[in-house]
């Protein structure tokens, strides 16, 4: 009898009781609204605002409805506007090219290489040849590129750097915090990714007028001065009558819910990790599979877990997906012919208009993908891993027999 696995990939962990807690009393004396507050009272929006600018280190903080929100807010603050083009990598999940397009600019995508990361020559390339001045950059599935490197070729040429750290939220880059390199840094307080809300955002940056620009995009009124994670009301003057109210607040039930799970952050990281090195571990030197380098300089976040399978074709890697699936492992095929779940590429984003990027098609063919829900054990990833070995390497045998 071959083994099975029988968890689910998408089951999250209940929430703490502390966000159980603190979502009650909210209920309880009703005024949900960030901007509902009792006299004197630091609203529960206002708070979250203040206790993730002090754990990134940023100056300024503002949460809103969704990452993607975020997105879209960081581009407008900056001065994103239609038809302007964005740069941003071909290996990331719909909501940023979508977040360029509901402003109106044009992406401009950039190759990946087999570690997952932007390309940084091609980055170079795809400044020059558009003449863009802002990229947008997405940490996908938790893999960041080398920051400094990054950040030498943007600062000269005079691109500004606003960085989606959906899967990068309590990650660092040579001990940076990710988000912290760029000018904005974006996340997600979406049920997948790393606090959960159910739906939610958080934008940070240092500067005072960018951020001035968000908290008015993200539809504060003239009652800014109720953040307490914002510029003084001074740097809303000239901007008040000025930067449209384009509604996207967060509210405080959410705010409340996700507080006790920014101090629980740093644990869940070393849990996810634990997790992560399992998978790594039960798939070292298993033929036909690549893993992904992870570099030195990175403190990341294994909240999913990816490996690739260079120089398969597609019909085994269809065959090694219905195997695995029989078995109770979900694998995600970034290369599939059509778009899955959350598994689109480039390639699908019509709208966008995307050219061919041969360096991203050739990783992207033989790249697979699982989540790493904390409800999972670390003997449940060890049976995943040995599921996923024994397909991998009979089907490789075959292929190799076969030649
Ligand atoms: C989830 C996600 C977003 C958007 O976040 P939402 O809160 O779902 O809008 C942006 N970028 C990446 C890479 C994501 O995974």
């Amino acid at each position: 009898m071959s083994e099975r696995f029988t968890g689910n990939f998408t089951q999250q962990e209940p929430l703490p009781q502390a966000s159980i807690d603190a979502a009650l009393a909210v209920m309880q004396h009703g005024r949900l609204h960030r901007y509902n507050t009792a006299p004197g009272e630091q609203s529960e929006t206002a708070a979250l605002e203040v206790e993730f600018a002090a754990l990134t280190g940023a100056r300024y903080c503002l949460a809103v409805a969704s990452g993607g929100y975020a997105l879209g807010c960081a581009m407008r603050a900056a001065g994103v506007g239609p038809g302007d083009k964005v740069l941003t990598n071909a290996f990331t999940l719909a909501p940023v090219p979508g977040a360029i397009a509901s402003i109106g600019a044009v992406p401009v995508f950039v190759e990946v290489t087999p570690d997952l990361v932007i390309d940084l020559d091609h980055l170079a390339e795809q400044i020059a040849a558009s003449g863009a001045r802002v990229l947008l950059l997405s940490h996908m599935r938790g893999h960041i590129c080398d920051m400094d490197a990054l950040m030498a070729i943007c600062d000269a040429a005079g691109v500004q750097v606003i960085e989606d750290c959906a899967h990068t939220m309590g990650a660092s880059w040579n001990g940076v915090p990710s988000g912290r390199h760029g000018l904005i840094g974006c996340y997600s307080t979406q049920t997948y990714k790393h606090v959960n809300s159910g739906e939610g955002g958080l934008l940070i940056t240092d500067d005072a007028n960018l951020m001035a620009r968000a908290v008015l995009l993200s539809g504060s009124y003239m009652l800014y001065d109720r953040h307490d994670a914002a510029p003084r009301p001074e740097a809303f003057e000239e901007l008040r009558l000025e930067v449209p109210n384009i509604s996207g607040r967060m509210d405080n039930l959410r705010a409340a819910i996700l507080r006790p799970q920014l101090r629980d952050l740093d644990g869940q990281v070393a849990r996810w990790n634990r997790l992560y090195r399992g998978m790594e571990d039960g798939l070292a030197d298993c033929p036909g599979l690549r893993q992904v380098t992870r570099p030195g300089g990175e403190r990341f976040v294994g909240s999913s877990y990816q490996f690739l399978l260079p120089d398969w074709d597609a019909e085994r890697i269809g065959a090694l997906v219905e195997r695995c699936a029989a078995r109770g492992v979900e694998l995600k095929w970034f290369g599939a012919p059509v778009p899955r779940g959350y598994t689109s590429t480039y390639a699908s984003w019509h709208y966008a208009a995307p050219p061919t990027l041969p360096r991203t098609d050739a990783v992207m063919a033989g790249l697979m993908d699982l989540r790493l829900p904390l409800s999972f054990s670390e003997d449940d990833v060890a049976l995943i891993a040995r599921i996923i070995r024994a397909e991998v390497s009979s089907l490789w045998q075959a292929a190799a027999l076969s030649d």
